[in-house]
């Protein structure tokens, strides 16, 4: 355990100036316990968040000062700091080169992953994943600091500490996952299996260029101006969704995490060290996954609410939808969709409601954000 005195601590950051970046991070870090436990000759494995071969103008991708800062402090503890992920493809050198290249990874003083190995493994404890194949560079090093960036999400509303473990799965096997946990609440419960097997030392969260709106890759980037730090990563996540206005109720992960005594409720149980309310962005867009769950609640549980809520599921909740003049009909989608959901007709895809999972693959990998998640009409007025 590190030595923290609080649950989730909150710096100011206002850029991604390397004069401004190393005294937050170092800041940041010793508010959520230090790295005492570095010892030299340690590989320390950075989980950063390379969703796509992105510039870090886009947002999409943790900023490659933040990780070439902290790699330079874990240097200074004589110990070795590699960076990596999985992103959604091939995961192999040639794929994983161009990621390095475009986020600006191969620009900072971390060590890049070239190993491309995967291991499959049970997962003691799970609850839902007991077996998983991951990559196996994490498995390698001593100690993994997950380094991720606050978005929007499609799929979970909230992509921040917690979801960013989901790139230790292998890109090609992404696909796999989504079609064994179709359901939004059995996919978070999967993340926190993964994030409760990596435990890694330490959480950070790069939230000085957020992304709004059409995340987590075809949003808009928006400054709030700061990092977040802690050892669990519910709780930064619940401190993210307040700082974008995202009721807690309508992420899964957090509602997850809280079945299992991993988060609580509300953010006033937290312990947080730093005024993260002067980050709060009222305006930021966020994507709401209003899900059948809240309403089998509000119905009391039981088989009732359960009908209820696979009705009103299926009624309300978000689904994708193609902006037929920013598509450009190179067929990505099709080719990603796990629900072989999406035909192409006359150069532009078309989806089948019946089989589409609303995993949101297709709009996370759109290369041209044509991808958009799309509420029905009913949920929007009931949403107001
Ligand atoms: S991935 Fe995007 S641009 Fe390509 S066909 Fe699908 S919607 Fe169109
Ligand atoms: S159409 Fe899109 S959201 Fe639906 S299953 Fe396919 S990739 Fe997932």
């Amino acid at each position: 355990m590190n030595d923290i005195a609080c649950d989730v601590a909150v710096v100011s950051c206002p850029d991604y100036d390397p004069a401004h970046v190393r005294p937050a991070l170092e800041d940041l870090i010793a508010r959520a316990g230090g790295l005492n436990w570095i010892r030299p000759g340690m590989r320390i494995g950075i989980k950063a968040n390379l969703v796509s071969a992105m510039t870090p103008e886009a947002a999409a991708t943790t900023h490659p000062a933040l990780i070439d800062a902290l790699a330079a402090i874990i240097r200074e503890r004589g110990a070795v700091p590699v960076v990596g992920d999985s992103p959604g493809g091939l995961y192999n050198a040639a794929h994983l080169n161009k990621v390095y290249a475009v986020s600006g990874m191969d620009g900072t003083s971390a060590e890049l992953n070239r190993d491309f190995s995967t291991r499959a493994l049970e997962l003691p404890g799970a609850k839902i994943c007991k077996t998983a194949t991951v990559t196996d560079w994490l498995l390698d090093c001593d100690e993994v600091i997950n380094f991720a960036k606050l978005k929007s999400h499609g799929m979970m509303g909230l992509s921040a500490a917690a979801k960013n473990l989901f790139g230790t799965i292998p890109g090609t096997m992404k696909p796999e996952y989504h079609f064994r946990f179709p359901n939004p609440a059995d996919f978070a419960d999967m993340l926190v299996d993964l994030d409760e097997f990596w435990k890694p030392r330490l959480h950070l969260v790069d939230a000085v260029l957020a992304m709004e709106g059409n995340g987590p890759t075809a949003g808009t980037p928006k400054p709030l101006g700061c990092l977040l730090a802690g050892e669990n990563p519910h709780r930064i996540d619940l401190i993210c969704a307040g700082m974008i206005g995202l009721d807690p109720d309508t992420v899964p992960t957090l509602r997850a995490a809280r079945a299992r005594g991993l988060c609580p409720a509300r953010r006033e149980e937290i312990s947080v060290d730093g005024d993260w309310q002067a980050f709060v962005d009222k305006d930021f867009e966020i994507i709401t996954q209003r899900s059948g769950l809240q309403f089998q609640n509000a119905m009391g549980g039981g088989r009732v609410g359960a009908l209820y809520s696979k009705f009103l599921s299926r009624t309300l909740a978000a689904r994708p939808g193609v902006e037929k003049d920013e598509c450009v009909g190179c067929r990505k989608c099709e080719g990603i969709c796990p629900a072989k959901a999406i035909t192409m007709k006359r150069g532009k895809p078309v989806i089948d409601r019946a089989a589409c999972i609303r995993c949101f693959c297709c709009q996370e990998f759109c290369p041209k954000g044509a991808m958009k998640v799309r509420r029905p009409p009913i949920a929007r007025i009931l949403a107001r």
